[in-house]
Formats: C-alpha cells, structure tokens, sequence
C-alpha cells in the first residue's frame, strides 16, 4: 500500500500586486485504492494545490510537504514525480505538434520505466486499452491534443493511466463542459484502473455531477485555501443540494 501526505501545505503566486497567498494550510492524506474528492468554490484554491503537486515552477511553496510513502515530492521534478507514480491529468494539457498520440505515450512509458516497451507487447497493450475505452485506432495517429474535444482529452487521459499504471492520479476537473459520455468514460475508466491496481484517486471538482458516477471515500471542501469540512459521500450529495453558500457566508 502507498500513501500521498500532503501536511500543512502553503503555496504562494507571484502576481503584479506582489505575493498571493493562496493555499494556506491544507493537510491531506490519500491511501492507495481510495478515491479522495477536493470540493469548492471557484477560486478556493484547488487547480493550485493539483498544480503543485504537479511541480509547477509558478507554484511557489512556503511551507509543509508532500510525501509519497515518506518519499519528499517537493524535491523531485516532474518526471521523478512521474516516476515514483504520480499521475497528474494536467501535466500534459498543452498541444504537442508533431508529436503523436502512439509516439507520446510510448516516450512516457519509457521515461517511467526506464527502457523502452517491447514493440509488440506495447502495440498489443495499446491496441488492448484503447479497445476498452472504445477509442478508434487512428486516435493513435493523431496529434497530442491538438483539436481534441473536451471528450477526447479526457479519454486521452484515461488511455494514459491504462498504460502508465501510476500508484496516485490527480485529476483536476476544470473541463465542466463534459458531456455525458465523456463522464460516463473517465468514471468507467477510473474505478475499473482502481479496482485493477489499487490507484488512489484525488478528484479536484467543482461540479457534483461526476461523483454520481465515481463514489468518493472521503469528501474536502475547500474554501480560501483550507480545508472547511470534510466527511464521506453523504457530505457530496449535500453540496449537490445546498452549493457553497453556507461555507462562503461563514466566510471561512
Ligand atoms: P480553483 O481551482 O479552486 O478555482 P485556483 O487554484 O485556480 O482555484 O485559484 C485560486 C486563487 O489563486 C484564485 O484567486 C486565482 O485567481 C489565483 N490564481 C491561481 N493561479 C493563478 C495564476 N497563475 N495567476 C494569478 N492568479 C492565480
Ligand atoms: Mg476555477
Ligand atoms: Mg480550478
């Protein structure tokens, strides 16, 4: 079993104004084969703390940590975080001309393992995975998110930890434009991953629309950078019925 600490976590931005605070004590602490879900309010912070653990240079940490089975992330860079099995949906948003979906996917699996996949095992795998997804092969040729509908990056996504099998994903929802489809993919594709390998899961939203497909073990509203209250599934079906208000009227 592995476990992601996040403890007593401060990040700061640079902005014009100066230092932004934004992250401001969070503590966090997500077990393989649990589904972890962040909530809150639009600003609360969460994108920062997804982007931080990513490693994201503009992230400036002040203070706290964040340790994988003892292991200290903040010093790793990012392809060491991807290494030691951190998956981070939104490592990879960017548009890669010239680099294909096949190509992409065979160079992370070889920074991750440290050798290139064997040809035929890995066409066999990718074919498997995309087959189980009901992607089409031509997918494979296509450039990285390069026109990808909000669908067809989130499939991309799932592809990914088909074929990466990281021991934690991060997967920050910011895309509330999903259709139907879309969700019912990524949700298939998250508790099959989890029910195979053991991923645990922090699932970053907004909306309570995509915990109807995936039932979270532990619920996190955030607010101003903190956690203001956490609880298991019932505390989502609230939020689903009452929003933030109670939470931003407090002012937490
Ligand atoms: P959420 O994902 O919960 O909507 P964010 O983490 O995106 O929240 O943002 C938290 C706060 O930090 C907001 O006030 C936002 O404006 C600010 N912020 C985050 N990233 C940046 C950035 N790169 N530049 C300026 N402000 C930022
Ligand atoms: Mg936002
Ligand atoms: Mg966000």
């Amino acid at each position: 079993m592995s476990v992601l600490d996040i403890k007593d976590l401060r990040v700061s931005i640079e902005t014009e104004q100066g230092k932004k605070e934004i992250l401001r004590g969070v503590d966090l602490t997500i077990n393989s084969d649990e589904i972890h879900a962040v909530m809150g309010p639009n600003g609360s912070g969460k994108s920062t703390l997804a982007y931080t653990i990513a490693g994201h240079p503009r992230y400036e940490v002040d203070g706290g940590s964040i340790t994988l089975d003892g292991e200290d992330v903040l010093e790793m860079s990012v392809d060491e975080r991807a290494r030691a099995g951190l998956f981070l949906a939104m490592q990879y948003p960017v548009e890669i001309p010239g680099v294909t979906v096949s190509n992409f996917l065979r160079t992370a699996k070889t920074a991750i393992d440290g050798e290139a996949p064997r040809v035929r095992q890995w066409i066999g795998d990718v074919r498997g995975a995309m087959e189980k997804l009901r992607m089409d092969p031509s997918f494979g040729e296509r450039n990285v998110n390069e026109g990808f509908s909000g669908g067809e990056k989130k499939r991309h996504e799932i592809l990914q930890m088909e074929l990466l099998r990281p021991r934690f994903a991060v997967l920050d929802e910011t895309d509330s434009g999903l259709d139907v489809d879309a969700l019912r993919v990524v949700s298939e594709g998250v508790n099959r991953i989890k029910g195979e390998t053991g991923l645990g899961v922090l699932l970053i939203t907004h909306y309570t629309r995509i915990l109807r497909y995936i039932e979270p073990d532990h619920v996190h509203v955030f607010v101003n950078g903190r956690v203001a209250e956490q609880g298991g599934p019932e505390l989502a079906h609230r939020l689903e019925e009452e929003g933030y208000d109670r939470y931003l009227k407090a002012g937490v």
